[in-house]
């Protein structure tokens, strides 16, 4: 539980939030047409004519936008309504041609569900979702193409969206944030959504009120359009201090739409609920109600992957990942595949169990890997080390073959050229020595050089034997077997 307060002049505040996120379904056509909806193309190039609102034209629903939106509601454990409606929202706008949005009211697609967050705390919070409706994008306005004229571009009008609405259970900045990324995590998991936030597949209109600790809700602002998970924290904080300040200093919060603006860090009017929409919802008379069978919603089930929360249970339970190492690992997918592979890959060259290779596996992958992948600014989709590299070089060290030293030596050149493990330990001649005949001499070298470190051992400093094992490592530059070092320095220097 989070006990996140804003002071103010006259006590501590609560602050209540509850997001509508609304998530672009993955699929090639839109809701109701063909057009394409790839990314980045030239304005109004993937608009067909129903997208463009022409007469006559008459929507026809993407069955596989529909089936994404059960797997959804099913990867959060919520209801799936067996029946539900689309309806026309009716508002004027330059990007919406039809001049109403298609979208779902009375009757949603889905209904309640459940999504359990993860605290920085390490702790985890359950958010209800009230509702799951489909609906279409509108297209875009464009003011900075001309002087005097806004231009509109319709390759996003009728793009499906889900509009994935949260019960007002989060208290503070860092469950909103933790909210919104575990949405995109169970969405790109599923990939019913690419939860690609920089384009727009993924935004959230955030709600906040402030109230006493125990007082019922107050009054809500919402702001719209809110496109990171770091713009959502801030957001919060930003609106919450605005609403204390207003009713400490004795005014009223009118119930309002805001926008965010993180360069001015502030929250600005857009409209106010007394110019608040009349949308005259109805049901669209071009469409059936939507109507599944038990077997369409079971055939959805069985195509839900293992969740994050799932698999997170599995790695700590069955693998004993901790619980840090767990949360990383699953938050992506693609970290979560490649450490799969990882763990299979190094138990089958070292016949180990995977439960025995497990933790060095997933410390070399966040603390190495992603440690690298991080410096140099790029993603594990687009790492040069593949898992099955990664498990090469981990069962080199498994093996003896090469110490944990050299080991980083040896990531670092795999990073850099893209090269096996083995072949880099063959070509730079990095074995670890572990004959002891070898040793044995350069250990009698090293003591022979040293007389005074070898006194002040013998008179009762035991720490020294550190020393003589740095220059043994150092005189086979890091090679000698440490474990073989310590077993042949010990009674040479006791004497
Ligand atoms: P509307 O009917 O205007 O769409 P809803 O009741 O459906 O409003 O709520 C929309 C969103 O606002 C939901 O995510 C809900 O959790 C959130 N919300 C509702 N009341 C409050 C409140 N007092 N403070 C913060 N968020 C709220
Ligand atoms: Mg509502």
């Amino acid at each position: 539980m989070s006990d996140y307060r804003i002071q103010g002049a006259t006590g501590d505040w609560e602050v209540v939030i509850g997001l509508e996120i609304h998530a672009q379904v993955t699929s090639n056509a839109k809701l109701f047409s063909g057009a394409s909806t790839e990314f980045g193309a030239e304005p109004n190039s993937q608009v067909s004519l129903v997208d463009a609102a022409m007469p006559g034209m008459l929507p026809t629903i993407n069955g596989e936008c529909v089936r994404q939106a059960v797997r959804t509601g099913l990867a959060i454990g919520a209801e799936i309504n067996k029946y539900s409606v689309f309806d026309r929202k009716n508002y004027f706008y330059a990007d919406l041609p039809q001049g109403y949005q298609i979208s779902q009211f009375k009757h949603p697609i889905v209904g309640h569900g459940t999504v359990t967050v993860d605290l920085e705390s390490g702790g985890t919070k359950e958010i209800g979702v009230e509702r799951i409706h489909l609906e279409q994008d509108a297209g875009k306005s464009m003011h900075d193409q001309h002087p005097q004229y806004t231009y509109v571009d319709l390759n996003r009008s009728g793009v499906a969206l889900m509009e994935i609405v949260s019960d007002p259970d989060m208290r503070s900045p860092e469950e909103a944030g933790a909210y919104v990324t575990k949405i995109r995590t169970i969405l790109r998991y599923i990939g019913s959504c690419d939860g690609n936030m920089e384009q727009g597949s993924m935004r959230a209109d955030v709600n906040v009120s402030v109230r006493r600790v125990g007082d019922p809700l107050g009054t809500r602002c919402e702001i719209k359009n809110v496109n990171s998970v770091r713009f959502v924290r801030q957001a919060v904080e930003i609106e919450a201090r605005r609403q204390v300040d207003i009713i400490e200093d004795g005014g009223t919060i009118d119930q309002e739409t805001r926008l965010f603006d993180p360069v001015k860090a502030e929250t600005r009017s857009m409209r106010s609920k007394e110019e608040a929409h009349d949308y005259r919802y109805f049901p669209d008379p071009d469409l059936l109600p939507l109507e599944f069978d038990d077997a369409f919603i079971e055939a959805a089930r069985d195509s839900l992957p293992e969740l994050p929360d799932a698999k997170k249970a599995r790695f700590m339970e069955a693998l004993g990942l901790n619980d840090y190492n767990a949360s990383v690992l699953v938050a992506e997918q693609v970290s979560a595949a490649y450490f799969e592979t990882l763990v299979t890959a190094v138990a089958k060259a070292t016949g180990k169990s995977e439960a025995d290779v497990a933790v060095k596996a997933s410390n070399w992958l966040t603390c190495d890997l992603f440690g690298a992948l991080n410096k140099a600014g790029i993603s594990i989709t687009e790492t040069p080390v593949s898992a099955e590299q990664g498990a090469g070089l981990l069962a080199l060290i498994e093996d003896g073959t090469i110490s944990g030293r050299i080991a980083k030596d040896v990531f670092e050149i795999m990073f850099e050229t893209g090269k096996d493990a083995a072949d880099i330990v063959e070509e730079k001649g990095l074995k670890q020595v572990s004959d002891t005949g070898a040793i044995d001499a350069i250990i009698d070298e090293i003591i022979a050089a040293n007389p005074g470190q070898l006194a002040q051992y013998r008179a009762g400093k035991d720490k020294l034997i550190g020393f003589f094992v740095g220059q043994v490592m150092k005189a086979t530059q890091g090679q000698a077997n440490p474990g073989v070092v310590n077993k042949l320095l010990k009674p040479k220097l006791d004497g």
